[in-house]
């Protein structure tokens, strides 16, 4: 069945019931303008090619999500091989980025190295160039997880492969067991042989920002959004995830604010603040009109 745009009457049903929560959170769970609609799929985009039903407030409320607590808290990022000042994003503005979104402490665990006898490695049969096994780091990311570990996430600059019939792979993750790794070699644009332009380390930055961000909610039970063009959106290629907003729709703030709880308004001047540091001068512009709306001025 091809994908069929929400009408407004199944993007109220899917945001929830708001009437107990705080008018601010109510103001911000509202489906106005400031969210844009989810675009049509072209031929090749996530939705062209998978059938998503959506994911409902209540079907995630009611589904027993994962959610920190306050034994199990921290959201580690285990950096895994190299971060080339230059040509990687900065691991700082990783941390900060995963703090804001999530509003949650986050450490960074001593990096470790892409070895060959920690993990399985190849050289690609098509390209040649270095990869590690997904799984070997899944595995070993379990082993290692510290006793207050929320989530630990392995970041590398590193290529990846789930398996010998693959090419390769964005990442892969274990949500259950609160453990995921993701490369942000291919969002370099030096990846594919471009030359590395002024505003590359920029675009990596932007780009890195945005995969932790959708990565890291998977971890919260957070399934893909079919409701608004939305961060938590699917996608199939690099043009599709280039084009998702950096912000959660009402429907996933939703279960955001579910999983850990925060202020809203709090919560929307920590990213306004992170975001102008970052240099997301039209997400920074978006949030602050965002803050407006919420409180009421
Ligand atoms: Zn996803
Ligand atoms: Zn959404």
């Amino acid at each position: 069945m091809p994908f069929h745009i929400p009408d407004r009457k199944e993007i109220v049903r899917a945001i929830g019931n708001t009437s107990g929560l705080t008018l601010p959170l109510q103001r911000a769970l509202v489906p106005g303008d400031d969210f844009d609609p989810i675009p049509l799929p072209h031929p090749g985009d996530w939705l062209s090619i998978q059938q998503e039903p959506g994911q409902s407030f209540d079907e995630f409320a009611g589904a027993n999500p994962r959610r920190p607590d306050n034994r199990k808290r921290v959201l580690y990022l285990m950096p895994l091989g190299e971060f080339p000042e230059g040509s990687s994003p900065r691991l700082m503005l990783l941390k900060e980025c995963a703090e804001a979104y999530f509003m949650m402490e986050v450490k960074i665990l001593p990096s470790v190295k892409a070895e060959r006898s920690r993990f399985t490695t190849r050289s690609n049969p098509v390209t040649g160039n270095f990869q590690i096994l997904t799984l070997d780091v899944l595995s070993y990311l379990k082993k290692r997880s510290p006793a207050d570990a929320f989530c630990v996430l392995g970041v590398t600059m590193e290529d990846l492969y789930p398996g010998e019939d693959w090419n390769f792979v964005f990442g892969q993750a274990s949500p259950g067991s609160g453990v995921g790794v993701f490369s942000f070699a291919r969002y370099d644009p030096a990846f594919y042989g471009n030359g590395r332009e002024r505003d590359s380390l920029e675009l990596l930055n932007e780009r890195s920002c945005k995969v932790l961000v959708h990565e890291t909610a998977h971890m919260f039970s957070i399934s893909h959004c079919i409701y608004f063009h939305c961060l938590m959106n699917g996608s199939n290629h690099l043009a599709e995830s280039d084009a998702r907003p950096k912000h959660l729709c009402p429907v996933c703030l939703h279960k955001l604010h579910h999983a850990v709880g925060f202020d809203v308004v709090h919560y929307y001047q920590k990213l306004f603040y992170f975001s102008r540091s970052a240099g997301f001068d039209k997400e920074a512009r978006w949030l602050s009109r965002r803050l407006e709306h919420i409180l009421g001025s």
